[in-house]
């Protein structure tokens, strides 16, 4: 009987970011499996209904309707509702959630206002993507591109991202992102790697538009750092807490973590599990 092959490990970018950003939080979430009473923020919240609501307008564009601005905020309004509940935590000081709500309007108007009639050619919305790290299919990366246009006439394909948060990076953060380029790759592996893909994030707080492009060389780099990060997390049996603004945001902060709950006690070791989906 030929030998069973083995199923490959599924790993995302938001998996290795969460480790980069605290071995701890990666474990509890990755590891531990520890289901946070409440797994939303205010922030989260108002990111996914952002994004539901753009993936909305352009599934309409597909269909040959454009819908008003009205429609469109009829539609983030009961989408807010069905998905709001009141334990949401707001960290922010002063704020409060219809400040939250009326920012996402102002998002969507603002976005609406500079890209109708939406002529960029979207190709598809919430495209899946999975992305081969090594030649034996052991390791790939799947994710979700927010939307993807092909603008013929440059036969140029774009990688859309909507940001909802207040921070702009500058243009040498964006050079350097992980997650936008991987599903460049995984483009150019489609459509053919002497394509031209462009990265675009669209940060509706500020209105703005930044875009960047890789080299194929940049491209194959990257596929072997993220291969070499994965393999050290795998590596990894001690998973350190790393104490920073960001825990202020982290589900776990509340009643899980042993830096903020001092009768919680640490364990010191932690065996890894086969995961298919990390
Ligand atoms: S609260 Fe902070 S230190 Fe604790 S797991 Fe979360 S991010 Fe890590």
């Amino acid at each position: 009987m030929p030998a069973k092959k083995k199923k490959p490990k599924i790993y995302s970018h938001s998996r290795l970011s969460t480790f980069e950003q605290c071995p701890l939080k990666f474990k509890f979430r990755y590891i531990d499996k520890i289901i946070p009473e409440i797994r939303a923020t205010i922030e989260s919240h108002l990111g996914k209904i952002v994004h539901d609501t753009l993936e909305w307008l352009y599934t309409q564009v597909k269909k040959g309707k454009i819908p008003s601005v009205e429609e469109i905020i009829i539609h983030y309004t009961e989408k807010w509702e069905e998905d709001y509940n009141e334990d949401i935590p707001i960290i922010k000081k002063g704020l409060t959630v219809k400040d939250y709500f009326n920012k996402g309007v102002e998002f969507i108007i603002n976005y609406y206002t500079k890209h109708q009639p939406f002529e960029d050619n979207t190709l598809e919305t919430e495209k899946k993507i999975l992305i081969e790290l090594d030649n034996k299919g052991e390791y790939k990366i799947q994710g979700f591109i927010d939307r993807l246009s092909h603008d013929v006439e440059k036969d140029e394909y774009g990688i859309h991202d909507y940001k909802t948060a207040n921070n702009l990076p500058m243009q040498k953060q964006v050079e350097n992102d992980r997650q936008l380029a991987l599903y460049a790759l995984a483009i150019k592996e489609l459509f053919g790697m002497d394509k031209e893909v462009c990265l675009i994030w669209h940060y509706l707080a500020h209105d703005k538009k930044i875009c960047s492009r890789r080299t194929n060389e940049e491209l194959q780099n990257l596929k072997e750092e993220t291969l070499k990060l994965i393999k050290q997390i795998e590596a990894t049996i001690t998973f350190p807490s790393n104490k920073s603004i960001l825990c202020n945001w982290c589900e776990y902060k509340k009643d899980v973590c042993q830096v903020w709950n001092k009768n919680v006690e640490e364990k010191k070791e932690t065996k890894q599990v086969e995961l298919d989906i990390w």
